[in-house]
């Protein structure tokens, strides 16, 4: 058993010791990452109340996140999950899908990622809590991807950290302008940023006890990135006209591309 790495990829390149992390070293890497992006939460969160500049600066990472998170979860996620999990893969991936958007879209009165303009939504405060309830159980399967990734491989863990951390800060922006369009103070907005963060860190913690579901786990999680970059993302990007912003989502899959090989010559080399 190698950890779940493609055999014939961990033989062609002689690294089967680098590709396979032992479950404690890939559980402290996943810690060390959550813990960033959940600086980046807090970050986002933080820089609710700096206009303008942030919109535009946002609205090219959401862009740029979109297409790296669509090219890890279509052509690292699902392939590798269904290579682990032919059986189970696609079932658990559309469940990961459909989870999210219950608890983000279904069962929250009002939710959207991006900028909150629509103070009126927010004028039962408890409109705020569930949008927040709600990306909290998407925060927590980012932490479960980051852990499942490391747990396979250390290229998967790292592409998927890097799929995760381009939309962290659009994360913490759109909760703490929640929490600003329900007139909560900025405290209860980095509040929900940090609330954010440790949901993450209970999802790595999570994918740590249940190691050996990790191929589950992976599903799971490809679901919940498809879903976020094509359900949460991708309709924010629509709303941006113009050329620019379809090429930003064009080079956050270029980058996954690169990184890729990157990755993958360095080890060979
Ligand atoms: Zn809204
Ligand atoms: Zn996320």
């Amino acid at each position: 058993m190698n950890g779940g790495m493609p055999a014939h990829l961990g033989r062609a390149l002689g690294t089967d010791q680098l590709m396979t992390p032992s479950l404690m070293s890939s559980l402290w890497i996943s810690l060390g990452l959550g813990a960033i992006s959940g600086l980046a939460n807090i970050f986002g969160g933080a820089i609710v109340s700096a206009r303008p500049w942030s919109r535009t600066f946002l609205a090219y990472f959401i862009a740029l996140g979109s297409g790296f998170m669509l090219a890890t979860a279509l052509t690292e996620m699902v392939p590798e999950s269904l290579h682990l999990a032919p059986i189970a893969a696609p079932v658990l991936i559309l469940l990961g899908y459909l989870i999210v958007h219950y608890f983000e879209h279904s069962w929250p009165a009002h939710f959207h990622f991006g900028e909150e303009t629509h103070a009126d939504e927010f004028l039962n405060p408890s409109v705020a809590y569930m949008a927040l309830g709600g990306l909290t159980i998407h925060t927590f399967f980012d932490g479960v991807s980051i852990a499942s990734g490391f747990l396979i491989s250390n290229w998967l863990g790292t592409v998927i950290f890097g799929a995760v951390i381009l939309h962290n800060v659009p994360e913490g922006f759109t909760i703490g302008s929640v929490m600003t369009a329900a007139r909560k103070s900025r405290a209860a907005g980095l509040g929900a940023a940090t609330v954010l963060g440790v949901s993450r860190i209970l999802g790595i913690l999570a994918m740590a006890v249940a190691h050996q579901f990790v191929s589950y786990g992976l599903a799971l999680s490809a679901g919940v990135t498809l879903y976020v970059a094509a359900s949460d993302l991708i309709p924010e990007v629509n709303k941006m006209p113009g050329p620019k912003i379809a090429l930003t989502v064009a080079a956050g899959v270029g980058l996954v591309i690169l990184l890729r090989l990157a990755f993958f010559s360095y080890l060979a080399g």
